[in-house]
């Protein structure tokens, strides 16, 4: 395959040689989606229409620990505050702050740079406790 058709832009792309392959595949979410693809750009676009609704949602830290990023690699969000803990033998935790463009503040934690984070969104609930 050297070019995919995106199920949302519907735009004939190519299929990257190296690095990401520039599509995902869907179907996971939505059987109906099945060996549908979508390209990287709109998968952001997706990702980010997700977590404008979610109360949880799983996304990447950036390398540099600046950035919360889709799995594609598209900003969602941007990190206000990175504290890395020691836990167990030799493991590290790291938890964030972060807000993303609509305002909302989201915290959680993960193994580190460069892999994913759990978030949570930060509410009037949760700002209570912390
Ligand atoms: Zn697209």
């Amino acid at each position: 395959m050297e070019t995919f058709a995106c199920v949302d832009c519907r735009q004939l792309k190519p299929v990257h040689a190296s690095g990401g392959t520039g599509y995902a595949r869907l179907g996971d979410r939505d059987p109906s989606e099945t060996n549908h693809f979508v390209c990287y750009d709109c998968a952001n676009v997706r990702e980010r229409a997700d977590m404008a609704t979610a109360d949880r949602f799983v996304a990447y830290l950036a390398s540099d620990g600046r950035t919360i990023t889709s799995w594609p690699g598209g900003p969602l969000a941007t990190v206000t505050s990175e504290r890395t803990r020691r836990v167990g033998f030799g493991g590290c935790r790291v938890y964030v702050r972060a807000m993303s463009p609509d305002g909302v503040k989201w915290y959680g934690n993960g193994p580190g740079r460069g892999m994913f984070v759990r978030l949570r969104r930060l509410g009037a609930k949760t700002l209570k406790r912390l």
